[in-house]
């Protein structure tokens, strides 16, 4: 059953006081935090709404008043078979883009970014595009991990509709930051030359060899019907995510109507579940719960998977998670100040319990420079360390795996998979049942049958996915393991 916490309640029922000072209660004491988040986080930083008609599409009407495009349309791969509605994509994206550009982040985006800095978020995971997140602090994406293979940064955020603030080549996948440059030439309708085609294409001239097409740049942004580039590597992330048994799981202005993130949020919620006491006087109560934090309840569906209902702003919610946590823990708060006097004497400033600070500070060492274990300096840290397999308990994997040779694993996980060599593309196209196993391409978002509602951000999951995003760990392993 889900219980309801309105906040419209909070004065009059203690009930609700008492419901929503436990969820405070939760986050400041989980460590191992799941943040799904949709359209609703970015509503106060004035992301336009895409479905309101004063809104970018009537822009784009103004520029291409001839053109009959349904918002739908506007974000199918389709659109790609002809010129105009290409044009009509850039002019739309590049307008979106500095809307969003012009943007700053909300309370919720530095809600996420205070979680990780307090070392809780396990991941936020995001239908949005806008990257505000990004612009609060938290750093790095899943795109950058995945390409990274674990030698990188661990990814904060992981976004399934793209990043619009970059561009690919729709020939050889080559990915670029959006510059004001591109911007300036989508905006007219038209789309830049990718660099690294137009390099290989000089290159081939230069050596009288038969000429190659030059790819375009598109906004990295994924569109209906269209697979997403990182599909496999989004898939091992959150598999390694499930295998870190998360503690808490919050869902944040969305409204869940999307099929590929329904069934992200349903996997994660069984696995917070499963570390949810047994019964609320036991031990650790605050662990294992499903907080959907929305105006608009959730589907029946949900009854059953979701805990609370928190009939408010995301924004609203934080900002009394935050007073709460302050007070519950203040120990938590006063880390960072003796952190920035540490150079001083601590001891000379009474405001600062010496005690507690040193115990804080030195989880928080503890947490984030974990050393190297023995033998193990090559191993990727985590998550990505557990991607081998999620079936694996994540120390057993990492103990008895070897640790990749960077070429290896640049090999075995690379996004620039045969799809980025031109050569080899055309090889794919040419031959697909050769080239790759069916599974292996799996569309992550794809259009589902009698989804005609326009709703960017839920709508462009309508962009479900048809195959789970799960990509075949065992087959990794075995090529891990290999390696
Ligand atoms: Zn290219």
């Amino acid at each position: 059953m889900t219980v309801t916490l309105d906040f419209a309640a909070l004065k009059t029922d203690s009930s609700t006081r008492r419901g929503l000072s436990d969820l405070s209660l939760s986050v400041a004491k989980c460590k191992k935090i799941v943040v799904v988040t949709g359209a609703g986080i970015s509503c106060s930083s004035g992301i336009p709404d895409f479905r309101s008609s004063d809104g970018l599409y009537a822009l784009v009407k103004e520029k291409y008043p001839d053109v009959v495009l349904k918002g739908r349309d506007l974000f199918d791969a389709s659109l790609f078979r002809d010129p105009t509605s290409t044009a009509v994509f850039h002019t739309f994206i590049a307008q979106l883009k500095q809307s969003i550009d012009a943007a700053a982040p909300g309370p919720t985006h530095h809600f996420l970014q205070l979680l990780d800095s307090k070392n809780k978020l396990l991941r936020s995971y995001t239908q949005n595009i806008d990257g505000l997140e990004a612009r609060a602090g938290l750093l790095g994406s899943a795109s950058d991990e995945a390409k990274s293979n674990g030698k990188g940064k661990r990814s904060a955020t992981c976004s399934y509709t793209g990043d619009i603030h970059r561009v690919r080549c729709r020939s050889c996948s080559a990915e670029y930051p959006c510059t004001p440059e591109h911007i300036s030439q989508f905006i007219e309708g038209l789309a830049p030359d990718c660099p690294e085609c137009l390099e290989r294409a000089e290159a081939r001239i230069a050596r009288s060899a038969r000429t190659i097409k030059v790819g375009s740049l598109r906004p990295a942004i994924v569109l209906y019907d269209e697979p997403h580039p990182l599909g496999d590597d989004i898939g091992i992330i959150q598999s390694a995510d499930l295998a870190r048994k998360p503690d808490m799981l919050i869902i944040m202005g969305t409204s869940l109507k999307v099929h590929g993130f329904k069934k992200l949020v349903k996997e994660f919620a069984k696995t917070v579940h499963s570390v949810a006491p047994s019964s609320p006087s036991k031990a650790k109560p605050w662990l294992g719960k499903v907080v959907f934090v929305n105006r608009t309840p959730p589907a029946a569906e949900w009854a059953g998977i979701i805990d609370y209902h928190v009939v408010a702003d995301t924004d609203t919610w934080v900002e009394r998670v935050i007073e709460d946590w302050k007070k519950m823990r203040p120990s938590d708060w006063e880390v960072q100040q003796t952190l920035v006097v540490k150079d001083g004497d601590v001891s000379m400033n009474g405001n600062f319990k010496v005690v507690t600070s040193t115990k804080n500070k030195t989880k928080v060492t503890k947490d984030t420079k974990k050393k190297p274990r023995k033998n193990e300096e090559n191993v990727p840290p985590p998550p990505t360390a557990m991607v081998v397999s999620p079936d694996v308990p994540p120390k057993a994997t990492s103990t008895s795996t070897p640790p990749l040779s960077p070429s290896k694993r640049r090999h075995g996980n690379s996004h620039y998979t045969p799809e980025s060599s031109p050569s080899k593309r055309r090889a794919l196209v040419a031959s697909p049942m050769k080239g790759l196993e069916p599974t292996d391409r799996k569309l992550l978002f794809t259009k589902k049958a009698g989804d005609v509602e326009m709703d960017l951000y839920d709508g462009m999951g309508d962009l479900s996915m048809r195959s789970p995003p799960k990509p075949k760990p065992p087959q990794r392993a075995g090529r891990a393991v290999r390696a």
